[in-house]
């Protein structure tokens, strides 16, 4: 069985209402027509297709591709649910793609839950829908098990949507963030912040008209050819909610090392350089949604960066700094101006909703 092949299989339920009752979520007849015109139809594939409360995966395939199972969750809440570059559903399955990827996984399998206001047009979840499934084709990942609730009017914002995956791992690849070590190199994938920019400004939080679109995308076939490029990859994290200061620290502390980076390497399109002016953000705190930090082998660094830069997701990928001993468990910023600054986890909430 083909469990990526589309069934074409004609369903049952036809939705015709324009907006979401509580009678979808009732377990009854509207339910059922919520479910098979909207999602099975969508998703159309025959694990989804058989309607079971669960999908059964067949195993021999995932034991051919590797020895361990990469497991997932995430929810997106994001507001406003479309924005320049994506929507709530592009973000849904290229979070949890990426947050497979991160272990080197080849993403296989997602679900997908959704909390509906009552109220919802019908054709907005639609384009959510859509979304999801033309980012979960370009991967190559199966949606193949879901759940819908409604909740009154208010109870909820418009749409909340529940990603989980499950990946194979490769034999021999191990990638962890505890694995940083003193004289590795630290690279990222592109520019930086253009996620939580372009939802600043599609919600007017902005007196700035800029043109910043977010830079949601999946992630695993760079991982795949950077790790293709060296085994040597020893911490990979995509950079979203807290931005690459986040995850810089993330490994500092896991490894219990230095990590220190250049102010005058760092991307950053004048536009996000701008708005971070503007509104006195960080942009090192700053959300993506397409953008990864890798720690290498420095003896490896060049022949991944130019993997990288040889795929469409990582076009200007660049080596931002380098893993000390000291000071350990810290992240220290030189700046353009000659001193060093310390990059500390954020603290309080810089944007709310962003994913
Ligand atoms: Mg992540």
């Amino acid at each position: 069985m083909n469990i990526l092949a589309p069934t074409g299989a004609r369903r049952g339920g036809t939705l015709r209402d324009a907006r979401i009752n509580m009678s979808h979520g009732s377990g009854g007849r509207a339910m059922r027509a919520l479910i098979e015109d909207v999602f099975v139809a969508a998703f159309d594939n025959p694990l989804l297709g058989a309607l079971e409360d669960q999908a059964q995966i067949p195993m021999a395939e995932l034991t051919r591709l590797g020895d361990r199972l990469a497991f997932t969750t995430d929810t997106y809440v994001v507001d406003p649910l479309f924005f320049p570059g994506g929507d709530i559903g592009t973000l849904a399955v290229a979070g949890t793609v990426n947050d497979l990827a991160m272990s080197g996984a080849r993403p296989l399998f997602l679900s997908c839950s959704m909390v509906l206001e009552e109220g919802l047009e019908v054709d907005l979840l639609r384009r959510v829908v859509a979304s999801m499934k033309r980012i979960a084709d370009a991967v190559g990942v199966a949606i193949v098990t879901g759940d819908t609730k409604v909740v009154e009017r208010g109870a909820a914002d418009k749409l909340f949507v529940n990603t989980a995956g499950i990946g194979v791992v490769p034999h021999g690849v191990t990638i962890a963030a505890s694995q940083a070590r003193p004289g590795d190199v630290v690279i990222v994938n592109g520019v930086l912040g253009d996620h939580g920019t372009a939802i600043l400004i599609a919600r007017n939080q902005l007196a700035l008209e800029a043109d910043v679109s977010s830079d949601c995308q999946p992630l695993d076939g760079l991982v795949a050819a950077m790790l293709a490029a060296s085994p040597a990859i020893h911490c990979l994290r995509d950079a979203t909610r807290g931005g690459i200061a986040t995850v810089l620290n993330e490994f500092a502390h896991s490894s219990n090392v230095g990590i220190r980076i250049r102010e005058d390497a760092l991307p950053l399109r004048e536009e996000v350089k701008g708005a971070c002016e503007i509104l006195g953000l960080d942009p090192l705190y700053l959300a993506n949604e397409g953008k990864l930090v890798a720690v290498v082998a420095a003896a490896d660094a060049d022949r991944v960066l130019a993997a990288m830069r040889a795929h469409p997701a990582g076009a200007v990928a660049v080596a931002i700094g380098e893993v000390t001993e000291r000071p350990a468990g810290m992240v220290v910023l030189h700046t353009v101006f000659g001193g060093e600054r310390i990059v500390d986890m954020l603290t309080g909430e810089q944007l709310p909703r962003i994913c």
